[in-house]
């Protein structure tokens, strides 16, 4: 088979098509060590203006060249600290914490947000955009943003939304419905931008917190509501869950375009046999022991393993189960492609 952009390698992948080889699938900034050091730029300066943000997201496919790069970062508060979350940098090479969450007696005051309006999250757009102009005709630019769940608990805190959930639903509800449709005006802003995939951040969807039940009364609505805006648009939707037990199947009826889960949380057998065919899987191997501890022969064990698990039939990419250390080391990231590459070969 004639070789592939990373884009058409990706893109192939994602809608179940055949592939000159399994891609790999780049999440948020993984490893920024090496990013920061080559780039000089740090976490924080990404944060706050579009031509570092680009150079660094960028510089992550230039070392590593995995088959995408992301607009957007794991910090997981960008689009909370739009809807009021105060936040604060400790270390400007890491993501900032929450200073402070939204009081819930004024909860009822918060209102959607323009994305491009927000002077944060209007930086990871302009970015996005400059990557588009620069490589996105052979890399896939793809966008990044948190579940309306996961927004929500980021804006008040987990306990608080989860009390609400039982004692004020229609708070909850509330909350809910209001980042929805901020993240509504996110995927248009993407699409408008040319972008043709988003990555939505739905960590939320574990068994050891919530029960199917309580998923699909609150998260997995809004969820739903946020794919198909997508599939309308056109865009394409990977679903991520790094939960300890993912409520894997209960999203997969959502019909994303992929869903990625942590294999170290899942019986793989099983979830190559439920989703094959139906949906593409992004298949996330161990990031947090095996690529950030072990050896390069480890880690081309265990992607040998997976891709013979999965066997014939389109639509497996390969992938780290969530964003990788910030120190995760070169020769194995080298190491994860090269046996990607050839394990996986069409
Ligand atoms: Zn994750």
């Amino acid at each position: 088979m004639k070789a592939m952009t990373p884009k058409q390698r990706l893109e192939a992948a994602l809608d179940r098509q055949p592939v000159d080889h399994v891609p790999l699938f780049y999440q948020h900034l993984g490893a920024s060590s090496h990013l920061q050091k080559s780039t000089g730029i740090s976490v924080k300066e990404g944060f706050e203006d579009p031509e570092k943000f680009a150079r660094l997201s960028m510089e992550a496919h230039r070392l590593f060249r995995f088959d995408n790069v992301m607009a957007g970062w794991g910090d997981i508060l960008i689009e909370s600290q739009a809807h009021g979350t105060k936040w604060r940098f400790t270390d400007p090479r890491f993501y900032p914490r929450v200073e402070s969450y939204v009081p819930m007696d004024q909860v009822g005051a918060i209102r959607p947000v323009d994305p491009m309006q927000d002077p944060n999250w209007s930086v990871m757009l302009r970015g996005a955009r400059i990557m588009m102009e620069r490589i996105g005709h052979e890399v896939a630019v793809v966008g990044c943003i948190d579940s309306p769940m996961v927004i929500s608990m980021e804006t008040i805190g987990m306990e608080n939304l989860m009390m609400s959930t039982f004692q004020s639903p229609e708070l909850a509800h509330y909350l809910l419905r209001t980042v929805t449709e901020s993240s509504i005006a996110y995927m248009e802003h993407i699409h408008k931008l040319g972008m043709e995939e988003v990555f939505i951040e739905n960590g939320s969807a574990g068994g050891e917190m919530v029960s199917v039940e309580m998923y699909e009364m609150f998260d997995r609505r809004y969820l739903a509501e946020l794919v198909q805006w997508c599939s309308k648009l056109g865009l394409r939707t990977i679903v991520h869950n790094c939960a300890a037990q993912p409520l894997y199947m209960s999203e997969a009826e959502l019909r994303p375009t992929a869903l990625h889960v942590h294999l170290a949380a899942v019986e793989v057998g099983e979830l190559f046999s439920n989703l094959k065919g139906k949906t593409c899987v992004m298949a996330g191997i161990d990031h947090a022991n095996l690529l950030f501890k072990r050896s390069p022969e480890d880690v081309e064990a265990e992607v040998e393993r997976i891709i013979r698990a999965w066997g014939e039939g389109d639509g497996l990419i390969m992938a780290p189960g969530c964003e990788m250390p910030y120190k995760t080391p070169l020769e194995n990231l080298q190491r994860l492609r090269e046996s990607t590459i050839r394990h996986g070969r069409g």
